[in-house]
């Protein structure tokens, strides 16, 4: 069985080795030691200054969301996972879709102003498969009518813009660090801010507004993670630059290997520093796509409809969004994890090959 993707477990020792401390010491969550150390880490990994560890993805966004106290209409993207648009619904804001671009499959900056209106507090964005947003056009129309930015980074760990994290981009950025995604700590995320004010108001919302132990300072929720999530983020930190330069050769394989089939590949060699998380391929058309995924099947290969349906089209959503539609339909990502061999990737070319062919 050849899964679409595989959470990288480090040596077991590894990680054991994390745990006796936490024995020795019986510390096991509330900004204990190994949060604290995960926290340095990647800020050095990353070469930025703020940044909060939290328990996962969705929270970073909802933290966000709250720390900039959006209301009205958010201006977002329908091409990304579920959890940026249920964010945005459950902190009690209205998510107005905006088209992406067929090349980059971000948001497209010439439609956003189109969609601002007098109720409209924000922009939130997804890098989506880690490739950047336009952001400094995106930045310059949320300054000329006043609205904030969010950017969902859940893909986009290492990658860089203009030189540094495309984390420092946008009033608040978020990661993702969940079992599936490049940098993991089995549940767990972050957020991202140059802005201190806006870094202690996440702190507060993290911790339930504690201020010490009998002071609150106003409402909060429990967003913080524990030291065996720290822990996991610790012992794979050793691993990653290994993770990614084979994830680097595999996608660059896939792009060798596939040159005769007829699908379109996300524009990703003029990102700077790109981070090579997934492997989306764009058919001609569905029929394509679901005869080319059970054939997939049929041999005990896994591959993820990532994203289908666009979020414009859930039951409690509504938006007119062709491109997005048109390639949320006809799109799939390969398997793309550190194990996979040339081999099965030469398989999974083969049998692609042979549909399209037949
Ligand atoms: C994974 C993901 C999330 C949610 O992250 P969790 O850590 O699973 O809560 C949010 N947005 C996108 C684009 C994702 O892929």
């Amino acid at each position: 069985m050849i899964p679409v993707t595989k959470p990288f477990l480090p040596p077991r020792e590894e990680y054991n080795r994390f745990l006796d401390g936490i024995w020795e010491r019986n510390w096991l969550t509330n900004n204990g030691p190994l949060v604290n150390e995960l926290e340095l880490q990647l800020k050095e990994h990353l070469g930025l200054d703020h940044l909060l560890f939290v328990s996962n993805g969705t929270i970073a966004l909802q933290l966000a969301i709250k720390a900039l106290g959006l209301r009205g209409e958010i201006i977002t993207t329908p091409f990304s996972y579920v959890a940026t648009t249920t964010s945005i619904i459950w902190e009690g804001c209205t998510p107005v879709f905006v088209d992406i671009l067929a090349d980059r499959l971000t948001i497209d900056p010439d439609l956003i102003e189109a969609a601002i209106t007098p109720n409209t507090s924000a922009i939130l964005a997804t890098h989506v498969y880690g490739i950047p947003c336009e952001v400094e056009r995106i930045q310059q129309i949320a300054d000329a009518h006043g609205l904030k930015v969010i950017y969902d980074g859940a893909h986009a760990f290492g990658v860089q813009v203009k030189g540094k994290s495309v984390f420092e981009y946008g009033d608040i950025s978020t990661c993702s660090f969940h079992a599936t995604k490049l940098f993991h700590t089995i549940e767990g995320g972050a957020v991202f801010t140059k802005n201190s004010e806006l870094l202690k108001k996440m702190a507060f919302l993290r911790n339930f507004g504690h201020d010490g132990f009998d002071n609150f300072n106003g409402i909060g929720v429990n967003g913080k993670n524990s030291e065996f999530h720290a822990a996991m983020g610790l012992a794979l930190f050793p691993h990653l630059e290994a993770i990614q330069e084979k994830k680097k050769k595999q996608f660059h394989f896939y792009y060798e290997i596939l040159t005769g089939l007829k699908v379109d590949f996300p524009k990703v060699d003029q990102i700077e520093q790109y981070n090579y998380a997934y492997f989306p391929i764009v058919f001609p058309n569905e029929v394509q796509l679901k005869k080319s995924m059970q054939m997939l099947v049929d041999n005990s290969i896994g591959s993820r409809r990532y994203f289908y349906p666009g979020l414009n089209n859930l039951d409690y959503t509504q938006g007119n969004c062709p491109v997005s539609d048109g390639i949320s339909e006809r799109i799939l990502c390969l398997p793309l994890y550190h194990t996979l061999t040339i081999e099965e990737q030469r398989m999974i070319a083969r049998i692609l090959l042979r549909v399209q062919n037949n």
